[in-house]
């Protein structure tokens, strides 16, 4: 019911807020936690910020630490439903590097996350509704790295310059991408494992590599009404963002100088268009970045954003999980 009575109060963006446990190294260093979910249940949040001073955010939904894949999806998965009713939907997680933005959307293979649980139950809807609708998906995986796109299911040697282009009917899409056709769970499995196998190709640190590029997953979703033929498209990205946490000014030069620039000024358009839209703005900035100039059909519009806002509990990360709430705050 929550679901609805937000979506009414601000249009179609909501904003989870999800915290990772200590880790067992922070839990070593004695580190404190400084997030109290007293008020989770009702979407609150405070982070004490030092003495007895407290900062309260408020969000569509906060999970704790020990909230599962599971709770996290049961208020995703309406997402899933909104696509194959033909919204385009873009579900998204942002924060610091380390905050668990991959375990929310990949999850690890035996306790996995909202990427294939989304894709499962795209499959399960579709079953239901065979009678009435036939569906296609495809799938593409692409990650953006310095304002540039890879794909990352093209295993041809040359790689193309992909660009972005707007359709005839008005959608957005990449010319040349390699689109995966994906008829159950199973396909969509050695889609993503490709993908992610492609991911660490050409990199000599992964996860450094990872934390500094945006991963984009895209479906297509083709249906057909089988009582009237009438056909309809829609998009549903999934986007496991790069790190938002600013590098120490020592780090930053050459190489790292760019790829920060480059993070700084995709994330920081994509906080734009966000709140442009939830601004009700005439001018909404999609072409700040390649970042939003993909997602561009799957936010503002009818089409339905859910943002993940990822933190830490401890003290050590206490101006990163700032800033982070303060970002998500502002497209709220
Ligand atoms: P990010 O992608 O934001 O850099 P990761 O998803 O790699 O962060 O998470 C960092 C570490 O924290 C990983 O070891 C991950 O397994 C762990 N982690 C993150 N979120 C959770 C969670 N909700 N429960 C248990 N472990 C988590
Ligand atoms: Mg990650």
């Amino acid at each position: 019911k929550l679901f609805n009575e937000v979506q009414e109060a601000k249009g179609n963006i909501r904003v989870f807020c999800r915290c990772r446990p200590l880790s067992k190294k922070e839990q070593s260093i004695g580190y404190a936690t400084v997030v109290d979910f007293d008020g989770a249940k009702d979407g609150e949040l405070a982070i004490l910020n030092g003495g007895s001073n407290k900062k309260i955010f408020k969000f569509d939904r906060v999970y704790t630490p020990k909230d599962d894949q599971v709770d996290v999806f049961v208020d995703a998965s309406p997402m899933a439903t909104s696509v194959l009713d033909g919204y385009n939907v873009c579900i998204f997680a942002y924060g610091q590097t380390g905050t668990g933005k991959t375990f929310t959307m990949e999850g690890p293979e035996q306790n996995r996350g909202v990427n294939y649980r989304t894709l499962e139950k795209l499959f399960q809807i579709a079953q239901e509704r065979s009678d009435t609708f036939t569906y296609d998906l495809s799938v593409s995986v692409l990650e953006v790295y310095n304002e540039q796109i890879r794909d990352l299911l093209d295993t041809s040697p040359t790689s193309k310059k992909l660009e972005i282009k707007q359709a005839s009917e008005g959608l957005h899409h990449v010319p040349g991408v390699v689109e995966a056709k994906v008829e159950n769970t199973k396909q969509v499995w050695e889609v993503l494992r490709a993908g992610s196998n492609a991911r660490a190709v050409g990199s000599n640190n992964v996860n450094e590599h990872s934390s500094r590029s945006h991963c984009m997953l895209s479906i297509m979703v083709k249906s057909k009404n089988l009582m009237n033929g009438e056909c309809t498209k829609s998009k549903l990205w999934l986007v496991d963002l790069a790190g938002s946490e600013r590098l120490a000014k020592t780090d930053v030069q050459g190489e790292r100088l760019k790829e920060a620039q480059n993070i700084n000024r995709s994330l920081s358009a994509l906080g734009d268009v966000i709140s442009a839209l939830a601004n009700k703005s005439s001018h909404i900035p999609y072409r700040n970045s390649k970042l939003t100039h993909l997602l561009q059909d799957s936010l503002g519009g009818d089409s339905k954003t859910l943002m993940f806002v990822q933190i830490s509990p401890s003290e050590h990360d206490l101006g990163e999980t700032l800033s982070s709430l303060n970002f998500a705050s502002r497209v709220r």
